[in-house]
């Protein structure tokens, strides 16, 4: 199932090129209590009320996929990246010695995790609008996942049932010297969408084609087989330091082939099993 937010907040599921409303679905959320926060209400009721969405589908009210607007379509309480989670970008890196890379190329297994401002998520219709015009800002595709229940101290073998579902990421990143979490948060710099397809639908995350062109050539193609550390792996990784909660997302790490974007550009990037977004570069 593809699970979307469209228009002014209404919640659909993409089927063929139409989206089924199911907002009613959102009466049935507990009413937020302030001060809030802790996990996205809908992605920890999902499980609860999946029964509810399938026996409304066929009756909720339809709509061209062309004449809505998709928006973000989650909230989570943290956005975790990956760092040097391919071994041909590892090879990348290293080669391009004048860059940050040289001195921060440590393999994941011992630099470990970092995250992204929430606030730097967009939904692919939202484009990227860049900071820093002096720098170099490069595209990284990278296949996103949504937490789907509280994951606390997950081992890798049980890591996938926590999964909500899965979507296309974009980390952009201004290079520098900076800290990762620092470069990476700036508004804008976390594409995500252009909806959730939900894990049942992904059989094996471990085996997904991906590609990202912009203006038409092709810069990222590659398979999540040759992730360093997979799914259940992160997830592990992830949940042995802090909670993961209903709605988080872990952006899994990009293949060989990052390279700067410019304003004006278009990225289009597809992920087998998910869907393809397209999104525009423009200046701040
Ligand atoms: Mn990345």
């Amino acid at each position: 199932m593809k699970l979307c937010c469209f228009d002014e907040g209404r919640l659909g599921v993409v089927i063929g090129d139409e989206v089924a409303d199911i907002s009613e679905i959102l009466a049935e959320l507990p009413a937020p209590a302030w001060p809030g926060g802790g996990e996205d209400r809908l992605f920890a009721a999902l499980p609860a009320l999946m029964p509810k969405v399938e026996s409304i589908l066929d009756r909720a009210p339809r709509k061209p996929l062309s004449q809505a607007t998709l928006r973000l379509a989650v909230a989570p309480t943290k956005v975790i990246g990956a760092p040097v989670n391919y071994r041909d970008h590892a090879a990348e890196a290293e080669a391009d010695k004048e860059t940050f890379f040289a001195h921060q190329l440590i393999r994941i297994q011992e630099i470990g995790l970092f995250l992204k401002a929430n606030s730097s998520l967009v939904a692919p219709a939202q484009g990227i609008a860049l900071r820093h015009s002096d720098r170099r800002t490069d595209h990284e595709l990278e296949l996103a996942l949504v937490i789907g229940k509280t994951a606390d101290r997950v081992s890798r073998d049980d890591a996938l049932d926590y999964v909500a579902g899965y979507a296309i990421g974009l980390d952009m990143t201004v290079r520098g010297k900076e800290e990762r979490s620092f470069r990476k948060s700036i508004d804008t710099y976390s594409v995500f969408g252009p909806w959730i397809v939900t894990a049942d639908e992904i059989e094996d995350p471990g085996n997904l084609d991906m590609e990202l062109t912009v203006n038409g050539e092709v810069r990222q193609s590659a398979n999540t087989r040759d992730l360093v550390l997979g799914v259940p792996e992160l997830i592990e990784m992830a949940s042995s330091y802090y909670t993961l909660h209903p709605g988080d997302i872990i952006m899994t790490g990009t293949p060989a082939g990052v390279g700067p974007v410019a304003e004006g550009d278009t990225i289009h990037a597809r992920i087998d099993g998910i869907g393809s977004i397209t999104v525009k570069v423009r200046a701040a």
